[in-house]
């Protein structure tokens, strides 16, 4: 039997959404604003294909590509890739922009590696 790991009580108490900055939702609005032209022209970004959309948030790099090609002509690109910045995306793809970044892991080599030298600088 297999169980879900579950996060720590004290580990969920520190997790703060912070409100988004005044600059942040006014690039929202601006790109809110763009899709609604959008839409009132009886057009939408290429992110809003029900077969593809996926792409644009997928776990698969490659996928992620495809889908930063796929907004080049987006006529809401502008507004699309200022919200993202304004908003501190952290994944999928926006305005042309892969924003996904995973947290670095330590890296034992290099930390061992690291230690030798402090070890070396230490005792010569
Ligand atoms: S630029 Fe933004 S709105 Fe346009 S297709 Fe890309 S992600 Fe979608």
């Amino acid at each position: 039997m297999t169980t879900t790991p579950t996060v720590p009580t004290e580990r969920r108490r520190r997790v703060i959404l912070t409100p988004p900055s005044v600059a942040a939702r006014a690039a929202s609005e601006r790109l809110t604003r763009a899709l609604l032209n959008l839409a009132v022209g009886g057009q939408r970004p290429h992110c809003g294909d029900a077969e593809t959309h996926h792409y644009w948030l997928s776990e698969k790099a490659h996928e992620r590509a495809l889908a930063v090609r796929w907004c080049h002509g987006c006529p809401v690109i502008t507004e699309c890739g200022a919200a993202a910045t304004a908003q501190a995306e952290r994944w999928g793809v926006w305005g042309a922009k892969d924003f996904s970044r995973r947290p670095r892991k330590s890296n034992p080599q290099v930390s061992a590696r690291a230690q030798t030298s402090i070890h070396r600088s230490q005792s010569g």
